[in-house]
């Protein structure tokens, strides 16, 4: 009888990084020793390696890389121009892995990193896609927890496919990879993007931990605007919304203007300042609303056809 061996992939594991000096140190030494445990059990080649991407920081993040790059000969780093966020630092470093299968995590370790193994199993169990999904919410502050819930919800109701309570800590097979990278946009929401790459896929529940050193490089200002790059650059039921409200609206006005008619042949004439006030406010505000969500997407318009590169590569330690 023939038997059937699989391959043995090699593994790549990409940590975007942006002023984690504090946590660097911690990162390097567990995920060379989770890469160590998965090549003594044989799961994955010896030539799987780290990818550290270097989003621009300004303190000795890539000091401490290109030094770990020296000393490990499972370490490869990759240094970004300049501070692109978090998404596209991750993009850079999709964009530039050599390995059959790739996990993202980020560099806190806040996710578990003893579900890589299970995601490399899921792996071998023929799943292109293995999305690592927190059971828990308990590491975040309550308007961190409440805010991504509703989030989340309201990203589904608008139509946006996305797997509930999962962020970039996710396996993806090299065609995978390459799939998502035909995806030539500007604005990117991986995790709203992935999704739509249609390979099979499947999800390893994990409890999410609290960040042991440094702070979040996430402030409300940053969560804010990706909660904005994944609602307009994935959905366009806001301007639907806003067509929705104008005509109700106008609808409502009509039936005003046909009842101000009415009154005006009866006699009924006492005119209302403040009704007036209030309907001039009232349409001023759905108005300027309107203008600043179609203003959003123009915006989006503007930036997808300029082809701005995602991001510049300064160096490329491999
Ligand atoms: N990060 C990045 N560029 C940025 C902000 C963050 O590469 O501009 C990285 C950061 O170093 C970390 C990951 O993105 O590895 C997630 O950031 P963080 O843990 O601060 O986010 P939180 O868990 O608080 O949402
Ligand atoms: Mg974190």
């Amino acid at each position: 009888m023939i038997e059937y061996q699989q391959e043995v992939p090699l593994l790549a594991i990409i940590v975007p990084c942006y002023n984690e000096r504090d946590m660097f140190p911690v990162c390097l030494t567990q995920l060379r020793a989770v890469l160590a445990g998965l090549r003594e059990t044989n799961k994955i080649a010896d030539k799987s390696y780290l990818l550290f991407v270097d989003d621009g920081s300004r303190d000795e993040t890539w000091a401490m890389i290109a030094q770990a790059y020296k000393d490990y000969p499972d370490v490869r780093g990759l240094k970004l121009a300049s501070n692109r966020g978090h998404q596209r630092a991750l993009w850079a470093g999709l964009d530039n892995v050599e390995c059959d299968i790739c996990v993202s995590i980020d560099a806190d370790l806040q996710d578990d990193v003893h579900v890589i193994g299970q995601m490399v199993d899921a792996y071998l169990a023929g799943n292109d896609i293995v999305y690592g999904v927190r059971d828990n919410w308990t590491s975040d502050t309550l308007f961190k927890r409440k805010t991504a819930q509703y989030f989340y919800k309201l990203m589904t109701r608008l139509g946006v496919k996305q797997i509930e309570n999962h962020a970039d800590f996710r396996l993806l097979s090299a065609r995978a990879v390459k799939a998502l990278m035909s995806y030539d946009e500007e604005n990117i929401y991986l995790r709203g993007l992935v999704p739509l790459i249609g390979y099979c896929s499947t999800n390893i529940y994990y409890t999410r931990k609290c960040r042991s050193a440094g702070e979040s490089k996430y402030p409300l200002k940053k969560m804010l605007a990706l909660a904005l790059e994944g609602l307009t650059s994935l959905s366009i039921m806001p301007l639907r919304v806003i067509a929705l409200t104008g005509f109700t609206i106008s609808l409502f006005s009509c039936l005003a203007a046909v009842y101000a008619v009415i009154e005006k042949l009866i006699g009924n004439t006492v005119e209302g300042w403040s009704s007036m006030m209030i309907a001039i406010f009232f349409l001023g505000g759905i108005q300027m609303l309107s203008i600043g969500v179609i203003g959003e997407y123009i915006g989006k318009i503007y930036m997808e056809v300029k082809h701005r590169p995602k991001y510049i590569i300064e160096k490329y330690l491999q």
